[in-house]
C-alpha cells in the first residue's frame, strides 16, 4: 500500500520543475493525481511522461474563472479532492525596488498570492463537505526572510506565510490542514533564470548553503508527501524551511 493510496491530488504549476517531480512522487505513493499549469505543451509533456491516468488541466491560477474550472474538472472526474498542492509561482524581475516597475510587481503578486487564495478559496469548499484534507503552500525561504533585487517575489512568499496560517486556523475545525513549504535554491528553471538575473552561478550559491548543493524537486517531494499523507496529521500552520542547513548559518 502506498502513503497516498485512494487519495486525489491536485497540483499547480504541476508540469514544472518541483510539481512535476512531485507528481510521480505522489503517483508511486499510489494517488491520483490532477496537474494544473498555464502551458498546454508542458502539460502533454508531462502526461506523456507520468501516465494516461494523470488529469491535465490548462488554467491560469491568477484568474478566478480557471481557477474554479480546474477544481470542476478534478470533481467532475475524480468526486474529491485530497491533496491540494498550491505550487505555481513566477520569479519577477531581478531588479532594485527603485527600478521595478509597478506592472512587474502586480503581476508576481497576481500569481503567487492571489493564485495562492483562489486555489484555497475554490479547494476549501470541496475539503471542508468531506471533513478532511491536506494542502501545502509553496513559499520559499524567500517567505521568511530578505534578499536583494527581488522584492515581488519576496513580498509575494511572505503573504504566502499569511494565508498559510488564516487557511489553517479558519479550516482546522473542518479536519483540514494547510502547511507552507519554505525551500531554498532548488534545480529547476526558475532557479536558471534567477541565477541569470543576479548574476551568480551554482558553485558561487552553493558556498552559502551547509550542505553545498541546491535542493532537488526530488527532496522537496519527500517533504510534501509527508505533510500530504496522514503521517502528518497533527501539524497544521506551519512553515517547513527545507534549505540544506541554510538557517543554521
Ligand atoms: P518552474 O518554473 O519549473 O515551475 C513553475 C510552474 O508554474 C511552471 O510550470 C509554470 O508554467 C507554472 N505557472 C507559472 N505561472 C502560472 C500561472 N499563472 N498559472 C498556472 N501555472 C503557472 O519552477 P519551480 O522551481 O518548480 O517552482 C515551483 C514553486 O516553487 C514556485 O512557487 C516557486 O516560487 C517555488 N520555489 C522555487 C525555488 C527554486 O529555487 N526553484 C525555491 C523556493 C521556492
Amino acid at each position: 500500500m502506498g502513503r497516498l493510496q485512494e487519495k486525489v491530488a491536485v497540483i499547480t504549476g504541476g508540469a514544472g520543475g518541483i510539481g512535476k517531480v512531485t507528481a510521480k512522487r505522489f503517483l508511486d505513493e499510489g494517488a491520483s493525481v490532477v496537474l494544473v499549469d498555464l502551458f498546454e505543451d508542458a502539460l502533454a509533456e508531462a502526461k506523456k511522461e507520468l501516465g494516461e491516468s494523470v488529469l491535465t488541466v490548462q488554467a491560469d491560477v491568477s484568474k478566478e474563472e480557471d481557477v474554479q474550472k480546474y477544481v470542476d474538472e478534478t470533481v467532475e472526474k475524480f468526486g474529491k479532492i485530497d491533496i491540494f498542492f498550491n505550487n505555481a509561482g513566477i520569479e519577477g524581475k531581478v531588479t532594485p525596488i527603485t527600478e521595478q516597475k509597478v506592472e512587474d510587481f502586480d503581476k508576481v503578486i497576481a500569481v503567487n498570492v492571489r493564485g495562492v487564495f483562489l486555489g484555497l478559496q475554490k479547494v476549501l469548499p470541496v475539503m471542508i463537505k468531506q471533513k478532511s484534507g491536506s494542502i501545502i503552500n509553496t513559499s520559499s525561504v524567500a517567505g521568511l526572510g530578505g534578499s536583494p533585487n527581488v522584492s515581488p517575489y519576496i513580498t509575494s512568499k511572505h503573504a504566502v506565510v499569511g494565508l498559510t496560517k488564516a487557511a489553517a486556523v479558519e479550516n482546522a475545525p473542518h479536519g483540514i490542514r494547510v502547511n507552507s513549504i519554505h525551500p531554498s535554491p532548488v534545480n529547476t528553471r526558475m532557479m536558471r533564470s534567477l541565477e541569470t538575473g543576479l548574476e551568480v552561478d551554482e558553485a558561487t550559491m552553493a558556498k552559502s548553503i551547509p550542505l553545498g548543493r541546491y535542493g532537488e524537486s526530488d527532496d522537496i517531494a519527500s517533504l510534501v508527501v509527508f505533510l500530504a499523507s496522514d503521517e502528518s496529521t497533527f501539524i497544521t500552520g506551519s512553515q517547513y524551511r527545507i534549505d540544506g542547513g541554510m538557517a543554521a548559518l
